[in-house]
């Protein structure tokens, strides 16, 4: 099942560096993690809620491809369309 518009907009913030529309979600490692947040045709990210906090799960290629057959929204990391992405690796 997709999110819910209404659930991101709710987690909505804004990246630092180029002031983009985000979500923050945590992955399976624990580590809080910036996400486009709107679905994107080539997304990786599959997002959960769990309780309140939203969720990202990272697919490989062949699940993302199937999900997005079946209809799922994928989402991509902030990372990998912010304009800065320089400046968000860790020091
Ligand atoms: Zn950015």
């Amino acid at each position: 099942m997709n999110i819910a518009r209404r659930t991101l907009l709710q987690h909505s913030a804004r990246c630092r560096s180029c002031n983009g529309r985000i979500v923050w979600a945590r992955t399976a490692d624990g580590e809080r993690m910036p996400v486009d947040d709107t679905p994107a045709r080539g997304g990786n990210v599959l997002l959960m809620l769990q309780g309140v906090q939203l969720v990202a799960g990272v697919l490989g290629k062949a699940d993302a491809t199937r999900r997005r057959a079946g209809g799922i929204e994928l989402y991509v990391p902030h990372f990998a369309t912010c304009p800065n992405a320089d400046r968000h690796r860790r020091r």
